[in-house]
């Protein structure tokens, strides 16, 4: 049987209970363990796929399809493992199960509340893959913060499962903030005090309490938090702030988490764990041998979270390379063809990035236009890519008005389609074309390079596609289709083999770039920036060999 570990977080929200629980996981398996890890969100939405990115950050998608909150891809980027519809469960899906059985009857003419059927529903989902035997451990991020009223049914869960399984098969840490008091020039613990007691009122106590911190806990504030807070000394664990989410397990290693964590467990805590790839990771970010700045051009620009997943795969790819990758946002709409120029013209390379709806996109057109005729390494993901279509089909093919039908559904050119079997749908969660879907390379293409590989899968999260009506112009006209789905034909990315470094996806590879494996088209993308910045121009030329920038 798997055993659980719970995080939960006190004192305030944003404390990093997601880079905590995946630094935690990270431990445990490099000392061999199998890991997951899974969040359960309080809010009503079934889950975050109908949520703007300026309320919930980016919209993480699964192999299976799942439209899952951003956390799963730190899971992702730091097991190297990959998550699915199971590992993200909202209160808005615990209810719909919950309400579709007594629709059907299930509950026997019983009265349906929250206790037990809705926290019985939340026990079965938290379980579910520790039975499945893929796991030894299940690490469980309670979303939100303790007191909250709907993160009530979720502590009431822990709180029975905790009292069916054995003491040692479950654990549970709290993560707290101590704030710093200049004034006092102190560090404070009473609103650690108060968040521990306030998850004792719900009948369960906390075994470990990480403790973010500015400043290092000194002996004292240890024994006095291990004292009021009824947790063991060496079960207090100081989470200093660090200059990158990355050094958070070598930290988490050095106050003895994973030993403490195993032994509570009762688990074999003395194997020696493998993290020499991280280090080495660590160490390529920490010491770059010089830098590249690429321009992000998105709409979504003021909340970093929107584009998580774009960001660490920088970080990943830059350490790959040997450089710092300085990302410089760029709101869309404040591009236009006459100040296209000064807002690009000293960057090395561009992502246009994902979006939905027509706010932006002219921008969007002109820095690819701009980059297209100025042979600067160009990257788009999804509507990137499209736009990049749009571009091509207006500015080269001619087709002067040519567009997405999803900006212009009436467009002479609908070079962009939404595809046919979405144009029955009437529900928007969960509808879009989601998840991983095979993609075959053309050989000798830019893709294939960079991928060393024919054959791929990658994941989706669409509703519209290229039109392949217009292919053959396309292609006449120097834009290939470079990757294709082998069973339906659809374009999945399109290159222009005369420019250095022109590569539009219609997937979203951002989503499966971790430490371990960073994306190679993002470390592409970083390449070329070098080979741009040191004046160089084709990447192809110089694969392989070490450069400079
Ligand atoms: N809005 C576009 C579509 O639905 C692109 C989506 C995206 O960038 N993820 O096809």
């Amino acid at each position: 049987m798997a055993k659980y570990i719970f995080v939960t977080g006190g004192v305030t929200s944003s404390l990093g209970k997601g880079i905590f629980a995946a630094s935690l996981a990270k431990l445990l398996q490099s000392k061999g363990y199998r890991v997951t890890i899974q969040k359960f969100d309080p809010y009503i939405n079934v889950d975050p796929g109908t949520l703007n990115p300026y309320e919930h950050g980016e919209c993480y998608v699964t192999e299976d399809g799942a439209e899952t909150d951003l956390d799963l891809g730190h899971y992702e980027r730091f097991l190297n493992i990959p998550t699915s519809q199971a590992n993200n469960v909202t209160t808005g899906r615990v209810y719909q199960t919950v309400i579709n059985k007594e629709r059907e009857g299930a509950y026997l003419g019983k009265t349906v509340q929250v206790i037990p059927h809705i926290t019985d529903e939340i026990k079965r989902r938290m379980l579910l893959l520790g039975q499945t035997g893929e796991f030894d451990i299940v690490i469980t991020e309670l979303g939100g913060t303790v007191g909250d009223i709907e993160a009530q049914p979720y502590v009431e869960t822990v709180r029975q499962i905790r009292w069916e399984l054995e003491e040692h098969d479950t654990l549970i840490c709290h993560l707290t903030l101590l704030p710093y008091l200049k004034s006092a020039k102190e560090l404070k613990t009473k609103p650690t005090q108060h968040s521990v007691k306030e998850l004792q009122a719900l009948g369960v106590m906390p075994d470990i309490l990480v403790c973010r911190t500015e400043l290092p806990l000194t002996d004292d504030i240890r024994r006095k938090l291990a004292l009021f807070c009824n947790v063991e000394k060496n079960a207090v664990i100081q989470a200093l702030d660090v200059d990158t989410i990355y050094q958070v397990p070598i930290e988490m290693q050095k106050e003895h988490l994973d030993t403490t964590v195993l032994q509570k467990l009762q688990l074999p805590s003395d194997r020696i764990g493998d993290l020499s790839k991280w280090h080495v990771f660590l160490d390529k970010l920490r010491n770059p041998q010089g830098e590249v700045k690429i321009g992000l051009v998105g709409k979504y620009i003021e909340l970093q979270d929107a584009y998580k997943s774009i960001h660490e795969s920088f970080i990943q790819a830059g350490a790959t390379n040997n450089v710092k990758v300085i990302v410089e946002a760029i709101h869309s709409e404040h591009i236009d063809e006459d100040n296209v120029q000064q807002k690009l013209g000293h960057l090395h390379g561009i992502l246009v990035a994902p979006g939905f709806g027509n706010r932006g996109i002219e921008g969007k057109i002109s820095a690819i236009k701009y980059v297209r005729e100025n042979n600067i390494p160009f990257f788009g993901i999804c509507l990137g890519m499209q736009c990049a279509v749009i571009e091509y089909a207006r500015n080269v093919l001619g087709m002067h008005d040519a567009h997405s039908t999803e900006m212009n559904p009436d467009t002479k050119h609908p070079v962009i389609d939404m595809m046919e079997a979405q144009k029955k749908i009437v529900n928007k969660g969960g509808t879009m074309r989601l998840g991983a879907y095979a993609c075959h390379l053309e050989r000798g293409s830019l893709a294939e390079k960079l991928y060393g590989a024919e054959n791929i899968s990658e994941r989706h999260r669409h509703r519209y596609e290229f039109n392949n009506t217009y292919l053959e112009k396309f292609e006449n006209a120097g834009m290939k289709a470079t990757g294709k789905n082998p069973d339906s034909g659809l374009v999945e990315i399109v290159e222009i083999p005369q420019h250095p470094h022109f590569i539009g996806v219609q997937f979203h590879p951002e989503l499966k770039s971790t430490v371990d494996n960073p994306h190679p088209l993002f470390v592409g993308l970083v390449k070329a920036a070098i080979l741009h910045k040191t004046g160089l121009k084709k990447t192809s030329d110089v694969k392989g060999k070490a450069v400079e920038a």
